[in-house]
């Protein structure tokens, strides 16, 4: 018997996929297999849910103060932060990450849905003074109506989190479908949003892209929210463009650049790069994975960031995913794991290894932490997302220089600037293309500020004040004042 659940939740109900269909998840520390029964939704299944959506919109949720929307929110906030750890080890089991991480994951998750719910009875709109004509205009906000989200598998439960707390905030119902690759922690929500939201304000389907496609290109569905590659969000978007049109917003990959200056404090450059370069085993969309430095500096810096991956491949930090003292796990699975291993064979090619480059172990899907240096900017490991602990690190003379090369990329997602001058942090922070950036730190997204990439990294924003807007539609009522004829 299973000790998870495995089937879809639509409705505020566990039920089987009316498809008869099914995903296989096996966990990539030891290929054993995890589940061959996690049910994948077919078109039937996603129609019941949306129509489950639809009528909770139409219903009650509908008709729900915002107050009693948002005390409904933080309760849920509560109940996740009190199963965690529980729910982050289904995650932990399926895609490999370290408990401590998807645990984190769980938290911010609960406090997304804590700081929506603040703002849930604070969507105001706008009057505007009547004309000589007599037109007095409000401007409203309104709730969409059915709104969706699709995730990757690195971090779901934020990724959930950052679509789901702003829809329900603002008076939408949801349906969301987690990645195939990590599809039990966000479904185990399920027996928690039973307890605190009405039927149907919720909704949960697995599948893979076959599902996310009938999710896309759906006629009932209003907004899609994304989070996964820059390939899958083109579809994305294509489907929208060729169903309803509905709205998407879209949070792709990245090849985020570091740059640090002569100036900086380096130890506490290598140290948030460490952080930056292999929090969750660099399967990280904002990883910091092409880092640029002085030529000054640039030997000190290899030197001390090579010294603190070598201490992280002969320690405890990397292993297995279920211990707490464990920050780096495998890789999420073969098919990711064999990507990143001819990426870097194309950076041993190309470049010169400094160190890591190989598989840690026999069993399981680890890779040791890989350092590259003089690897060409058209290389495909300085310009493909690798997605996972391996960095390149470049060298630059002048301010220009690095700003060229940390822009040569088709991405724009986040970045990171190390040195001392404020004059220089604020020069540099405009002239890079990218949606974050953290100067003297490493980007970590926080749930009261934007988050979202220019480029080909996506448009829209998650979090913050832009990410509940996203979930708004604007209607205009203009009242003539002048009645009397
Ligand atoms: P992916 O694009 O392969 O899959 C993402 C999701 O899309 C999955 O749920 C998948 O089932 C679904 N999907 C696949 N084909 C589809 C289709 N044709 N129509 C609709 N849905 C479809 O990405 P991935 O490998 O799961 O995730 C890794 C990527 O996600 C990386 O590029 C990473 O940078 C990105 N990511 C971005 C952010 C961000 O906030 N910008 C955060 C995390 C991950």
């Amino acid at each position: 018997m299973a000790s998870f659940e495995t089937r879809l939740f639509i409705n505020n109900e566990f039920v089987d996929a009316k498809s008869g269909e099914y995903l296989t998840v096996y966990n990539p520390v030891d290929d054993s297999l995890v589940s061959d029964k996690i049910s994948s939704a077919g078109e039937a299944d996603v129609d019941a849910a949306v129509a489950a959506a639809k009528a909770a919109f139409k219903g009650d949720w509908g008709k729900t103060d915002p107050t009693v929307r948002a005390k409904k929110m933080r309760q849920f906030a509560d109940m996740i932060r009190e199963k965690a750890e529980e729910i982050a080890g289904l995650d932990t089991k399926t895609m490999g990450s370290a408990i401590g991480t998807q645990a984190m994951g769980y938290g911010v998750c609960a406090d997304l849905f804590d700081y929506y719910a603040g703002l849930a009875d604070k969507i105001h709109g706008e009057t505007s003074y009547p004309t000589s004509a007599g037109k007095y205009k409000i401007t409203q906000r309104e709730p969409i109506g059915v709104c969706s989200g699709i995730g990757a598998w690195n971090v779901s439960a934020v990724l959930f989190g950052w679509k789901a707390a702003p829809a329900l905030a603002a008076g939408n119902t949801f349906l969301y479908k987690p990645s195939e690759k990590a599809p039990l922690g966000t479904l185990a929500l399920g027996a928690l949003i039973k307890e605190v939201f009405p039927p149907g304000v919720i909704n949960i389907v697995n599948g893979g892209g076959k599902t996310g496609q009938l999710m896309a290109a759906h006629m009932e569905i209003r907004q899609i929210a994304f989070t996964g590659s820059t390939a899958t969000g083109r579809k994305i978007q294509e489907h929208a463009a060729k169903s309803n049109l509905k709205r998407v917003s879209l949070e792709l990959g990245g090849k985020s650049p570091s740059v640090i200056f002569e100036d900086a404090n380096l130890n506490l450059a290598v140290e948030k790069s460490m952080e930056g370069i292999l929090a969750n085993t660099g399967q990280i969309c904002a990883m910091a994975s092409r880092v640029f430095v002085q030529e000054s500096i640039s030997d000190k810096f290899i030197e001390g960031l090579a010294d603190g991956f070598k201490k992280v491949s002969s320690g405890d930090a990397i292993g297995d995913p279920t211990l707490k003292t464990t920050h780096i796990g495998p890789i999420a699975d073969k098919k990711q794991y064999e990507r990143v291993m001819e990426l870097i064979e194309v950076g041993k090619a190309e470049g010169k290894l400094v160190t890591g480059g190989v598989r840690r172990g026999k069993d399981g899907l680890y890779v040791e932490p890989t350092i590259f240096k003089q690897t060409p900017n058209t290389s495909r490991i300085v310009q493909e997302e690798v997605f996972g602990p391996v960095v390149t690190v470049h060298t630059f003379k002048t301010e220009e220089e690095a700003i060229e090369m940390a822009n040569d990329t088709v991405f724009g997602l986040s970045a990171c600037v190390y040195t001392e001058s404020i004059s220089r942090a604020l020069r540099v922070t405009r002239q890079i293309e990218a949606g974050t950036i953290a100067v003297n730190d490493w980007y970590f997204p926080g749930p009261d500020t934007p988050f979202g990439g220019i480029k080909q990294s996506g448009y829209g924003r998650e979090g913050g004040l832009e990410g509940l807007i996203e979930y708004l539609q604007t209607k205009t009522i203009q009242i003539n004042i002048n009645t009397t004829t």
